[in-house]
């Protein structure tokens, strides 16, 4: 961590918005090496001890936050149209997260936010083969070899067909509850899925990657900081 200003170290640590930590500087209640100081402009690193109180500040270089996403926001860190993912957030971030990924505007579920990049890119990479499970609810009813060609692999007009994937068919009638794995990340990749089986994705939700699972007492558009415990078994 380069040199940051005393007040901009606290909010980044979540001890309270900007304004928040401001009026506990100026009250004298922060202290840095063992001197009180009083001016937010001070300049501190994660060398310091930075003490709240009687509370000691430990500097976090990273967050990660679980957005349980809803319909018809989209994956981007700006838009001048739509609302983003980040907009959600707003309040609780540095201002460097960004999205794991993309889920379509249209999809719900989890979406991974982070200022980690190297994480980022261990989980999209193709090459580390990390799981995404969605569940799909589809038209119609996918064929008895639904499932095979799956997992053979399907032609969705790219120069690759797709990897192994796994679909389990959970409820079927008029429409299908479907449950589809992947470990891939293309572009509408489950809906381009299906529509080579001849369904249509009326409704995508992803609820988990890798060892992350959605927290299901998030609604959408609900957020929570991820645990140490998930943190460690992602990273
Ligand atoms: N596959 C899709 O088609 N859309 C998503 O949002 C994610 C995976």
């Amino acid at each position: 961590m380069s040199s940051l200003r005393l007040d901009k170290f606290l909010s980044d640590m979540k001890i309270g918005t900007r304004s928040q930590v401001k009026t506990l500087i100026r009250k004298g209640q922060i202290s840095v090496n063992g001197t009180v100081i009083k001016s937010p402009e001070y300049k501190v690193t994660e060398k310091d001890q930075i003490m709240a109180g009687d509370h000691q500040v430990f500097y976090r270089k990273y967050e990660y936050l679980m957005l349980n996403k809803p319909a018809g926001v989209v994956s981007a860190t700006k838009d001048n149209h739509d609302k983003t993912v980040l907009d959600l957030v707003s309040g609780s971030s540095r201002g460097d997260l960004f999205p794991v990924g993309r889920l379509d505007r249209d999809t719900e579920g989890l979406l991974l936010l982070t200022n980690d990049g190297k994480l980022a890119h261990d989980l999209l990479s193709p090459k580390k083969h990390v799981d995404k499970v969605y569940i799909a609810i589809v038209s119609g009813h996918p064929g008895p070899d639904a499932t095979a060609l799956f997992f053979e692999g399907l032609d969705i007009g790219e120069r690759d067909d797709t990897l192994p994937a796994k679909l389990e068919i959970l409820n079927s009638g008029d429409k299908s509850l479907t449950r589809v794995t992947i470990r891939e990340g293309r572009y509408h990749q489950v809906k381009r899925m299906f529509e080579t089986i001849g369904c249509k994705v009326l409704y995508l939700k992803r609820i988990s990657m890798g060892t992350l699972n959605l927290d299901d007492t998030l609604l959408p558009g609900e957020w929570r900081p991820l645990t140490e415990d998930e943190v460690s078994e992602l990273t």
